[in-house]
């Protein structure tokens, strides 16, 4: 079983310090995309025996606008909330501050397991402000140097706590035959994520639109807002915050993401190139549908295609507007050759909606705003269990997986253990024996089969029967 750790904590403090710490070399591997600094680095990690996932909420300061504390309490919560438990970190040297005070707030209403470390804590230097920590009621400090890699067996001594108090054996040993194909997201589906999910969380559908600096993203949101306020006057429910915007779309209430609004004032001068990959993962952090915008009269490009490929691995739902369509004279040519290329360039996920659009005259967004929430929609969608069963009868009589080494791959039993993208468990007697290409293939038929055109899906394979029936 592995679980995952948050590291919470104010700038400064030593949180990039302790996770290179916690990660070691395979920090390299974490962001292939160079230049980018994600809000939210996670990576695989290691404390004596344990392996275990990190998320690393630090870069979260360096905007340094009205809304940082918003911005960081959101991050915070998120990653809590992600999170098996928490390394809140605070600066031994400097003592307890407000904002640390701020923090230990949080994690406290977040009722999971926290683990306190006083980082700089060095050559004694600490002492002082690790007994003032006791004051933060968050339970015993733990002197630390994320630099010098000091009081490492004390904070695995703590995970091991905090692991008991969640009745967590961390050290089970993994059943090896159980096969994880991801194909299409990274990391795992897990059986706490299939508890976590829910249909629908009763919160405003969260969007970002994203794209190419100059494909019109500002133009689609003030046309968005603009049509809004012309509706329902002036000071109608819209709040804004330097995040997003709330927003009613015909009774349907959405946050609206702007990518710009998230981007930094000293990364505006950098190179443009990198700035869209850089606001698209900010944008994913929070969105759950996005629409990526792409320019129609311009040649479709090698970035569009990595931001497409980044949205649909992160799991969101997805849907392409085609803008500046008013410009275009061969319609029929650019949408062709468009669809052509993405089915080509992401064969994992067949049928993205692409819908033509002019952000400018407004023209196409009644189309494309129907198709966001019909694709959301399809983002939450469960399927029953009996439906999906009589679905991978048929398909194994019609296409059964390939027999390796004369030995025969049966799969009998399916289930949905999650939502937001749609994954599935199946059970089969060999996980390993499974092709990736067959997995593929299943993938591709269930979202043909169950009509979830464009919808990322997980699937993961595990070894046994139908684990739920009773003999
Ligand atoms: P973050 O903003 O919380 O991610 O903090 P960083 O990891 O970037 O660390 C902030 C500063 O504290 C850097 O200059 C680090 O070198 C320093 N630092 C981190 N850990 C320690 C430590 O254990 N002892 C001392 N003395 N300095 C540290
Ligand atoms: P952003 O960088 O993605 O936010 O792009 P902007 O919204 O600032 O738009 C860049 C330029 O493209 C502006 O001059 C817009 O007026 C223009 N533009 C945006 N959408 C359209 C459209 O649908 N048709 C036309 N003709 N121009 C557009």
């Amino acid at each position: 079983m592995t679980f995952t750790v948050a590291i919470i904590g104010r700038p400064n403090v030593g949180k990039s310090t302790l996770f290179n710490r916690l990660v070691g070399k395979r920090l390299a591997l974490v962001d292939d995309t160079p230049g980018v600094t994600r809000d939210r680095r996670d990576a695989m990690a290691s404390l004596g025996e344990f392996k275990f996932r990190i998320i690393d909420t630090a870069g979260l300061e360096e905007g340094k606008d009205d809304s940082l504390s918003a911005r960081m309490r959101h991050q915070t919560e998120m990653a809590i909330e992600e999170a098996d438990f928490s390394l809140f970190i605070i600066d031994a040297r400097a003592g307890v501050t407000p904002l640390d005070k701020h923090f230990a707030d949080i994690l406290r209403r977040g009722k999971k397991p926290t683990v306190l470390v006083c980082n700089k804590a060095e050559g004694r230097a600490g002492d002082a402000g690790r007994y003032e920590a006791y004051t933060l009621g968050l339970g015993d400090p733990i002197p630390f140097s994320a630099e010098h890699g000091e009081g490492l067996a004390d904070l695995s001594d703590a995970f091991d706590e905090a692991l008991r108090e969640l009745g967590m054996d961390p050290l089970a040993k993994p059943q090896e035959e159980v096969t994880i194909k991801s194909i299409i997201i990274k990391g795992e589906v897990s059986e706490e994520d299939a508890l976590l999910s829910e249909e629908d969380d009763g919160l405003p559908m969260q969007m970002a639109i994203v794209g190419r600096p100059n494909v019109g993203k500002s133009t689609l949101i003030n046309k968005l807002l603009g049509e809004e306020r012309m509706l329902t006057g002036p000071e109608a429910g819209l709040t804004r915050d330097s995040i997003g915007v709330n927003y009613t779309y015909e009774g349907r209430e959405l946050r609206i993401f702007d990518t710009a609004g998230l981007r930094r004032k000293s990364r505006v001068q950098q190179k443009l190139e990198k700035l869209s990959v850089a606001d698209t993962i900010r944008a994913l952090n929070f969105a759950e549908v996005v629409v990526l915008l792409i320019d129609a009269t311009q040649p479709f490009e090698k970035q569009d295609l990595s931001i497409a490929s980044l949205i649909v691995q992160e799991g969101r739902a997805l849907v392409i507007g085609l803008n500046k369509y008013d410009l275009l004279e061969n319609r029929q040519e650019v949408m062709k050759d468009i669809a052509h290329k993405l089915e080509h360039s992401l064969p994992q996920i067949k049928g993205i909606p692409i819908v033509p659009i002019s952000a400018l005259t407004g023209r196409g967004i009644e189309k494309l705003m129907p198709q966001i929430f019909s694709t959301y929609k399809l983002w939450n969608r469960r399927i029953s269990t009996a439906k999906l069963n009589k679905w991978l009868a048929q398909t194994m009589a019609y296409h059964p997986a390939p027999s390796v080494k004369g030995r025969r791959t049966k799969m009998r039993y399916i289930t949905q253990v999650k939502t937001r993208p749609p994954s599935f468990a199946i059970f089969t007697n060999r996980p390993s024996d499974v092709a990736d290409s067959y997995v593929r293939y299943l993938l591709n038929e269930i979202r043909w089969d169950f009509d979830m055109p464009g919808i990322p899906i997980r699937i993961m394979l595990r070894k046994g029967d139908n684990p739920y029936k009773k003999d």
